[in-house]
């Protein structure tokens, strides 16, 4: 018999670090007072910067089930509607979010010079609603899968997405992966050394890659936001990658890192308008009940509109190469 194992998980608590666990240098204060953008708590939450490997991190971290944290619909929409069941034809927001796939995939290609249409198989470590996993089967990989211990990745996901309701530390694949991706999820884990190592060893294969998407806390954004930059996202955001903290990370795993790229997509600069205006965060709009559908409605509309007018804004962060993400592909060493 199955019993939700995070029925038997610890409430989270908070714990103080006093150096930093990724290098061990010197931690300092850098932002106190942080509130969560989607109103989850009341709390507030400090943040420490390492003197060291520069890397920024919740101080102190949060250790536990921190489920309280994420919002039922925090994914999506429709984790909180009938919309997508009820669509037909054109649907512009799948669109976009494709585009994002897309790019996302050609990085890979990039890399390593394979296509999804060519990988033999693919997994999607933290899938949430499996619309990735989706996606790489339409493209032509003959097994995809996706992995997520939220339960309602699976209950919400459309039946050609094969999703394994597990924690990442139980899914041992019998026939190991050729891609594996960690899509913004290493910077909500409490021990991203030990998932790392896991897949290292139980999931992706030999010769096979590792594709890792997060928010790049050495962006020009993040500098020029600071406490407001959209991509903290405390308390849901443990750790704040730079390109040389994960290259560490990714090492120190087992793994040879062959490319990093801090680039983003040109036409989803997703963290620029909720930076400057709190109230345009997609998220923000969905999970908060309070407002009706036409103030949703036209907050999206406003966010839809100034995120168009910033494409030129990431556009130029690329050329610069510090976009607010970060994308490293990585193969077994
Ligand atoms: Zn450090």
């Amino acid at each position: 018999m199955t019993i939700n194992k995070r029925i038997s998980k610890k409430p989270y608590s908070m714990k103080l670090l006093t150096k930093c666990p990724f290098c061990q240098g010197r931690l300092n204060s850098k932002y106190d007072n942080l509130k969560d953008r989607l109103d989850t708590t009341n709390e507030t939450f400090s943040f420490s910067e390492c003197s060291s490997c520069h890397m920024g991190m919740l101080n102190p971290t949060l250790i536990g089930d921190a489920s309280s944290f994420y919002p039922t619909n925090y994914l999506s929409e429709e984790q909180d509607s009938k919309k997508s069941t009820s669509r037909k034809g054109f649907d512009l927001e799948k669109w976009y979010r494709y585009n994002q796939y897309k790019f996302d995939f050609k990085l890979l290609e990039r890399s390593t010079g394979i296509t999804l249409g060519r990988a033999s198989s693919y997994v999607d470590i933290g899938c949430g609603s499996g619309e990735r996993v989706t996606f790489v089967s339409e493209q032509g990989c003959k097994e995809a899968y996706g992995v997520d211990k939220f339960d309602f990745a699976k209950i919400k996901s459309k039946a050609e997405a094969s999703i394994i309701n597990s924690d990442i530390l139980e899914y041992k694949p019998a026939k190991k992966i050729e891609i594996t991706s960690l899509f913004h999820v290493l910077e909500h884990l409490e021990n991203p050394h030990q998932i790392l190592t896991h897949l290292q060893k139980h999931v992706v294969k030999k010769d096979g890659h590792l594709i890792v998407q997060i928010p790049n806390y050495h962006s020009f954004e993040r500098h020029i936001f600071r406490e407001k930059w959209y991509g903290l996202d405390v308390p849901r955001h443990l750790w704040q990658y730079n390109e040389k903290s994960i290259r560490k990370l990714l090492e120190d795993s087992g793994f040879k890192v062959n490319s990093v790229f801090q680039l983003g997509a040109p036409l989803h600069p997703v963290t620029l308008v909720p930076s400057m205006f709190k109230e345009l965060d997609v998220q923000r709009i969905w999970v908060n009940r309070s407002h009706g559908d036409s103030y949703k409605k036209l907050m999206m509309l406003l966010w839809a509109f100034l995120t168009v007018l910033t494409i030129p804004l990431a556009l130029v962060q690329n050329l610069f190469k510090r976009s607010s993400m970060l994308t490293v592909v990585a193969s077994k060493k």
